[in-house]
Parts: C-alpha cells; structure tokens; sequence
C-alpha cells in the first residue's frame, strides 16, 4: 500500500511570519489551541494537532466526546462559538472566516447525519456546489458524464442523480451521496463525520473505494471520524488522535486504531477526566436527590394541608 504525497513547498522565514507568527513548520491545516463550544457550555478544550496535505488522520473517541463538534468547528459552523485558539488552513488564519470561505478554500465536510433538501436533485446540488466551490460555470453534459463514472464507482443508479438531495434515501444512500460530493467537489482536505456507521459490510466496503479512490484521483488530505477499522482497511493511516471529553488525551499512528479496537477507550482517559466525571455523575445524583426530597416534601405539606382542611371542615 503506498501513496503519493503531495507536500507544499515550506515558505521562507519571512512568509511564515506573515501567515503565522508561532508556527514553526508549513502545514496544510493547523489547529492550535482550540476551546469552543455553545452558548454555554465548553465543548472543545485546547485542541492542538496540525496534518500535511495528503495525510490521512483518524479521530477516534467515546459518544459525546465532541468529534462532530470539531468537525463542525473547523467549518466554521455558526452554531458554535470559538472561545480560544486559532485554526489555520493553507497558512491563512480562518478562525473567523464563514464557512462559504473555507469550502473554497478547499474544506469538505460529511455530516453525520446528512440533510434532506427537497426540490432540488442530488446532481444539481453537487453541480452548483462545483460551481460555487471553484467559481466557474460547469458545462452539463461533462458534469453529467463524470458524475455517472463516480456513481458507477460507488454502485449507484443513475436514476438517484435526478431524485431530490437525500429525500428518501436509505441510511447507506445518504452516506454514498456523501462520498459522491466528495468525488465530485475534490476538496484538499476532507472530514468525514462517521461515514461508515450504520452501514452493513458491502456498502462500507464501496464507501470505503470511494474514499480510496479520491485520495488517488486528488491526493487529498482527510481527518476520518469512525468508530470501526473497516473504512480504514484500503488506507493508510498517518495519525490517529483520541478525543475525550473535548480533550485530545492520545495520539499515535495508525496502530493505535487496533489498540483502541482491542482495549476500548478506557486505558487512554486520564483519572482526572475519569476523576471530573465521577465528580459531575455524583452532583448530578446529589441534585436528582435534593430535587426529589423537595418534591416529597411540597407533597408531604401539601397532603398535611388538605388533611387539616379536611379535619377542619368536619
Ligand atoms: P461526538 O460526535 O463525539 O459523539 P458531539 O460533538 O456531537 O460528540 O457532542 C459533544 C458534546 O456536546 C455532547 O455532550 C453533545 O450533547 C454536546 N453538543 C454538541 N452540539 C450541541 C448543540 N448544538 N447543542 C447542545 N449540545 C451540543
Ligand atoms: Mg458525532
């Protein structure tokens, strides 16, 4: 299994300076300190790792751990909110770009669960997608015939081109369309929010091919969500980073996806993270408590009330 790297040329001392001050090396994308969240509540907590163009990184973590959420942060999605740290993608600072920005720049997301849009088909999507992406009109019938190849690639009929963008579509359907846009739309760097799951074994197989296949056609770099080997059979892994609890508690290289198969995540949290979430279950158990003993207690008094009333009225 080998693969071609395709690394950007280092820029002199003084580019570096003028596109990030700290950094010590070029990378395609650098994450550096990162703390987001929602209104109020932290999510993220001081995520740093960087990845080279071509790489392939594998994110791995409990539910809950805030994986979609850093695929989402990295988008720039206007539900969260950075609170700390910077992003930085093709030496450029983004942390505060919108998303439209990022996409042109080369950004790709899956969702996890991706959305319906009804009215407007699989193949329209992806074309004005295209359009918008690269900022060039895209002639029909060459989009259509490339779009037909990659469909073939990934055992889709024709016909779902045409149907409304995932309206109906099965679990595996919607993650084949997915994997369509990332075919079709060539992004430098894609994250692929748990492609696989939910999937029986043939159709993470071909998304598994799609996947291959666009880091072949584009040497592409991809930050890869999954809980399961499966997708990453075909690829090579470069690093694999462990998130719990919207910390990065391990990273590794592609070796750690079979450690953590074979352990779980346990042996790779932190007894203070373990330590925070005893802590966080038992005042939870506390409140329940207090909240219960409260109730008890209105509808103690409010029992005894109606008794004396009732005692009173006879
Ligand atoms: P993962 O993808 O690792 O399973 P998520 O990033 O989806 O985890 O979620 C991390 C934590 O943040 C969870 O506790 C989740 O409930 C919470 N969270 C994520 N997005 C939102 C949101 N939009 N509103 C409220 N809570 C959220
Ligand atoms: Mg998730």
């Amino acid at each position: 299994m080998h693969k071609k790297k395709v690394y950007l040329d280092k820029p002199s001392a003084s580019l570096r300076k003028t596109v990030n001050p700290d950094a010590k090396e070029f990378y395609m994308l650098q994450i550096q300190s990162l703390c987001a969240g929602i209104a109020d509540k932290q999510i993220l907590n001081d995520i740093s790792f960087t990845i080279n163009p071509g790489e392939t990184h594998v994110l791995m973590g409990p539910n809950g751990a805030g994986k979609s959420t850093l695929g989402n942060v990295l988008m720039g999605s206007p539900e969260y909110a950075v609170t700390g740290g910077k992003i930085f993608f093709d030496g450029k600072d983004i942390t505060e770009e919108d998303t439209d920005k990022r996409a042109k720049m080369g950004m790709f997301l899956t969702f996890q669960d991706p959305l319906e849009v009804p009215g407007i088909s699989l193949e329209a999507f992806i074309r004005s997608s295209l359009q918008q992406v690269t900022g060039k009109h895209i002639k029909m019938m060459a989009f259509r015939k490339e779009l037909e190849a990659a469909m073939d690639l990934l055992a889709m009929n024709h016909n779902y081109a045409d149907r409304d963008l995932n309206v109906g579509f099965s679990g595996g359907e919607k993650k084949k369309s997915e994997i369509l846009q990332l075919l079709m739309l060539r992004p430098k760097f894609a994250i692929l929010d748990e492609t696989d799951s939910g999937l029986d074994v043939d159709a993470v197989r071909t998304v598994s091919k799609g996947v291959e296949e666009f880091q072949k056609q584009t040497g592409g770099a991809l930050l890869i969500i999954t809980h399961s080997t499966r997708i990453l059979e075909s690829l090579h892994v470069d690093k694999t980073h462990i998130i719990v609890s919207g910390r990065i508690v391990k990273e590794g290289d592609g070796s750690l996806v079979q450690e953590i198969n074979e352990k779980g995540f346990d042996p790779f949290i932190p007894e203070e993270i373990k330590e925070a979430e005893r802590k966080a279950k038992l005042a939870l158990a506390a409140k329940n408590a207090m909240d219960a003993v409260r109730t008890n207690g209105a509808v103690t008094q409010a029992f005894a009330d109606r008794m004396k009333k009732e005692g009173g009225a006879q």
